[in-house]
């Protein structure tokens, strides 16, 4: 998970009871599938298996006739649709989407199987509005589903029952009344609880994402931090380069003599030149593809997917030539300009085959880095990774020298 953590990503719409940002949603749908999918099975197959047992009931009213025949047939229908719904989840675990189906198909299809039970059996008609009550609170509680769908299939079933019992005809006019006044009230308190759970566990979703940030993130610069490369993101992008045989590119980079910055204009000064350098390298990279991390104090690093060295090289020096052509405001009429050093490397798994430990690119990336300063400073250094050191001198490039 890794999107900008804001106050406005997490506003939430009152009609939905959801994010109104749909890809925070998404996240939090994601986050929750398993224990979503693993609740829907349970739930569903338990409701399932209920609905099959109140056979009984069909034959102990009606005596074993064609009717029975028909509502049994249509209870183990129920069954079975059920349990392909779980089959549809399990074959398909990150489909939010099938979840909330599977979850909608089977609700409807045992509405509909009950209703035909409700007009077969018409004088338990007070027996069938408290299991009406019942049902309509498993749809908002029990069975995870988007509150909208749950709201919906709810009302419009108790609307279905209400004119299915009018039609019978079995009740007086009090004891329509009450019935449907306790079928309002279930759909009330359910439609309620249902809407508090969502909004919990959102706010679950948003504190846990709040804090994931802020242990992931450089409070100074809003980059990645250390840990998060670390931890994390390395490791999963060279996975995932290594799996698919791409490139991956790492670029390590410096500001050259910034202690001389603090020194002379203050550490204010130097905070908001490092703010400056990391949002123009943001500005430079690929959103959601790319990844920019404060790796130490005034050092930055950069992991580059599906890139090659002289992608990289070549952002590299854009980067470069940016930075020493641009200045900093740090007080009012007073501009620093800094530059900065940048090792580049990048392991191309389509030949290298090879196991490595993750710190091997960065330690290469951070030689040529200390290769740049020794060079000069306001340089690039690269090198080709392949899977072990030193096997070539360094290209150079910027600072008007190429070789
Ligand atoms: P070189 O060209 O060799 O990299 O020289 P340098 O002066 O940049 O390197 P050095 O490692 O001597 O100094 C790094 C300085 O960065 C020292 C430290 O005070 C400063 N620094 C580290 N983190 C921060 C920060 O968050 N804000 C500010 N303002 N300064 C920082
Ligand atoms: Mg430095
Ligand atoms: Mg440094």
């Amino acid at each position: 998970m890794s999107f900008p953590v804001s106050d406005a990503a997490f506003a939430i719409s009152p009609l939905t009871a959801e994010f109104r940002d749909r890809t925070v949603e998404a996240h939090f749908s994601h986050h929750l599938l398993p224990q979503s999918k693993a609740q829907l099975r349970m739930t569903v197959m338990f409701c399932a298996s209920c609905f099959v047992l109140f056979g009984i009931t069909d034959v102990m009213s009606l005596g074993w006739n064609e009717t029975t025949m028909l509502l049994v047939a249509c209870r183990i229908l129920v069954f079975f649709i059920a349990a392909a719904g779980c089959v549809v989840n399990y074959l398909h675990p990150h489909s939010v989407g099938k979840a909330y189906l599977t979850a909608s198909v089977t609700e409807i299809i045992c509405l509909l199987a009950f209703a035909l039970a409700v007009v077969s059996r018409p004088a338990e008609l007070p027996w069938h509005a408290m299991a009406m009550s019942i049902m309509v609170l498993v749809i908002y509680l029990y069975i995870p589903n988007r509150l909208i769908y749950a709201i919906a299939i709810a009302i419009v079933s108790t609307i279905v029952f209400v004119i299915v019992a009018l039609i019978l005809d079995r009740l007086k006019g009090e004891e329509m009344l009450t019935m449907t006044m306790l079928l309002t009230l279930a759909n009330g308190f359910g439609c309620i609880a249902a809407r508090r759970y969502s909004l919990i566990r959102r706010e679950e979703f948003r504190v846990q994402s709040v804090l994931k940030n802020l242990s992931e993130r450089d409070p100074l610069t809003g980059c990645h931090n250390r840990r998060y490369l670390q931890q994390e993101l390395l490791n999963m992008e060279l996975s995932r380069a290594r799996r698919f045989r791409l490139s991956l590119a790492v670029i390590v980079c410096d500001i050259d003599y910034f202690k001389s910055v603090n020194d002379n204009y203050g550490h204010p000064a130097g905070d908001r030149v490092l703010v400056a350098f990391a949002n123009m390298m943001r500005g430079m990279i690929r959103e959601n593809v790319d990844s920019l991390i404060r790796f130490g104090g005034e050092e930055f690093l950069l992991v580059l997917p599906e890139t090659d060295l002289a992608g990289g090289m070549h952002l590299a020096e854009r980067m470069r030539a940016a930075l020493s052509a641009m200045s900093t405001q740090v007080a009012p009429g007073e501009h620093v300009g800094v530059t900065a050093s940048f090792g580049v490397t990048a392991v191309n798994f389509a030949t290298v085959s090879a196991r490595f430990p993750q710190e091997a690119l960065i330690e290469l990336a951070d030689q040529l880095l200390y290769a740049a300063k020794n060079g000069g400073r306001n340089t690039v250094r690269a090198l080709d990774f392949h899977g072990r050191q030193g096997v070539h001198a360094p290209r150079r490039i910027g600072n008007g020298t190429t070789s």
